[in-house]
């Protein structure tokens, strides 16, 4: 998928990383999130070419049942904004995995241009998610297999090489 270069080359430009923390072992995380899941390293990589810039943020007390979720912070004209929290006392592997699947659901917005804030991204998913809980909290299959196999990599190497069918 071709998205606009212009704007990524605004909102990644002089070396703003698409993924960003406060945090450099967050930060070491996520690199060793490219190092070692194919799948996790073509998401970053697409993320790079898009509008989106991705915040993360470890969190001590995640709401019951949630080990990450993504929100809408904001959108300038060049970029958007969003923030992925997951669950700090996930393992390493799992945080990995977690990240990996909410920034799925980041290049999921990243196709969608019309996605400006919590209501539009909403409505997003409305159309073509699936409701997870009672309340706004939607799942895309699409993030849900990203997450699977990102584990699946990092937990067994091995199976890299022998499994296409992603
Ligand atoms: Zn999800």
């Amino acid at each position: 998928m071709e998205i606009q270069s212009a704007a990524a080359a605004l909102c990644h430009g002089a070396g703003s990383p698409a993924i960003r923390s406060n945090f450099t072992w967050v930060d070491q995380l996520v690199l060793n999130g490219i190092a070692h899941s194919a799948t996790f390293a073509s998401e970053a990589q697409e993320l790079s070419t898009s509008d989106l810039v991705v915040f993360l943020e470890p969190v001590m007390n995640m709401p019951s049942e949630l080990s990450a979720y993504l929100v809408f912070m904001s959108a300038t004209p060049a970029c958007r904004f969003v923030r992925i929290r997951y669950d700090i006392h996930l393992s390493d592997p799992r945080a990995i995995a977690m990240i990996g699947h909410e920034l799925r659901h980041a290049l999921e917005i990243a196709n969608h241009p019309e996605v400006v804030d919590n209501l539009t991204l909403s409505a997003m998913y409305k159309r073509f998610g699936k409701r997870v809980t009672d309340g706004e909290m939607y799942d895309s299959v699409e993030a849900v297999t990203a997450g699977r196999i990102i584990l699946q990599e990092l937990l067994n190497p091995v199976a890299l090489n022998a499994d296409d069918d992603r």
